[in-house]
C-alpha cells in the first residue's frame, strides 16, 4: 500500500496529472471519467441537439422527406451509424486533440462513452486504415484505439490489420465529394483469403463521419471480402460539409 502510493507519487512529479480540462481549460476536481482530460460539462455538452430533424440511419442531417438524409435514401453501403453527437463545439476540439496533438487517451474516454451507446451485438470490430506512412507520420491510428474501446466493451475481437489502406489519399477533408470517391477507388485491401470476419457482423469505426466517402470504400471492401453487415461507428458526425448538398425539404 504504502509502495504504491510512493510509486504514484513519484509518477505525479514525472507525468503531473492534467488538472485542468483539455477543451474548456476548467478544473478537472470531482469529474466522471476515470483518465480525466474533458470535463464533465464538455462531454455532456456532446449531444445531437434533440430537436434536430437526423437521418434514421446515419445520424446526419436529414432533409430528405422520408427520414432519410440524402446518402442513404441513395443506398449508403453502410448500415447504421453509431455517434457521440455533432462534429461542432467541445466534441470537434477533443477529436482534434486525439487526431493531431498525441492525445491518445482521449480516444479511450470517448471510446468508453461511445461503447454505451452501441446496443447491438456485433461478431467483430474493424478500424478504418490509414495508409502506413500517415501512420508512420502520426504514430497511432485513432480509429484504432476507439475501435478497442468498443471491442473490449463487448469482449468481441478487433481485426486491425487484415483491411489495409493501399495508398495514401492526400487530405481527404479538402476534396469535394465527388473526388474524393474518385480518389478512394480501389484505397483499401485485405491482407489475407480468409478474412475472420466473412459471413459475420462487422462494427466498422472510425473518427469522424464527413461525407462518408471513406467509411463507404471501407465497408465495401468488407462486403466484398464477405461481410454479412457493416454498421460503423464514429464520435462525431460532421454537419456542415453535408448540409450544403443536401436539399432542403419541403
Ligand atoms: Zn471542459
Ligand atoms: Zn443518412
Amino acid at each position: 500500500m504504502l509502495w504504491r502510493l510512493i510509486l504514484q507519487g513519484l509518477a505525479d512529479l514525472i507525468w503531473p496529472p492534467r488538472t485542468r480540462c483539455l477543451v474548456c481549460e476548467e478544473p478537472l476536481a470531482g469529474c466522471s471519467e476515470p483518465v480525466g482530460l474533458v470535463c464533465d460539462a464538455c462531454l455532456n455538452s456532446m449531444a445531437f441537439d434533440p430537436h434536430e430533424v437526423r437521418c434514421a440511419n446515419c445520424t446526419r442531417p436529414a432533409y430528405a422527406s422520408d427520414g432519410l438524409c440524402a446518402e442513404c435514401a441513395a443506398g449508403s453501403p453502410f448500415g447504421v451509424v453509431f455517434s457521440l453527437g455533432p462534429h461542432a463545439g467541445a466534441l470537434r476540439e477533443a477529436v482534434h486533440h486525439l487526431k493531431f496533438e498525441d492525445r491518445t487517451e482521449l480516444g479511450a474516454v470517448l471510446g468508453r462513452r461511445l461503447a454505451r451507446r452501441i446496443s447491438v451485438k456485433f461478431d467483430c470490430v474493424v478500424p478504418v486504415p490509414l495508409h502506413r506512412s500517415r501512420l508512420r507520420e502520426r504514430g497511432y491510428n485513432q480509429a484504432a484505439i476507439i475501435g478497442r474501446q468498443l471491442a473490449d466493451a463487448s469482449g468481441i475481437p478487433m481485426h486491425e490489420d487484415m483491411l489495409v489502406r493501399l495508398r495514401g489519399t492526400g487530405h481527404q477533408a479538402k476534396l469535394q465529394r465527388r473526388n474524393r470517391l474518385h480518389n478512394l477507388q480501389g484505397a483499401f485491401g485485405v491482407t489475407t483469403a480468409t478474412p475472420p470476419w466473412a459471413g459475420g457482423r462487422v462494427l466498422l469505426v472510425d473518427d469522424v463521419l464527413t461525407t462518408g466517402a471513406t467509411a463507404a470504400a471501407a465497408a465495401t471492401e468488407l462486403y466484398g471480402s464477405g461481410a454479412r453487415s457493416v454498421d460503423l461507428a464514429v464520435l462525431a458526425v460532421s454537419t456542415t460539409l453535408v448540409k450544403g448538398k443536401l436539399k432542403t425539404s419541403p
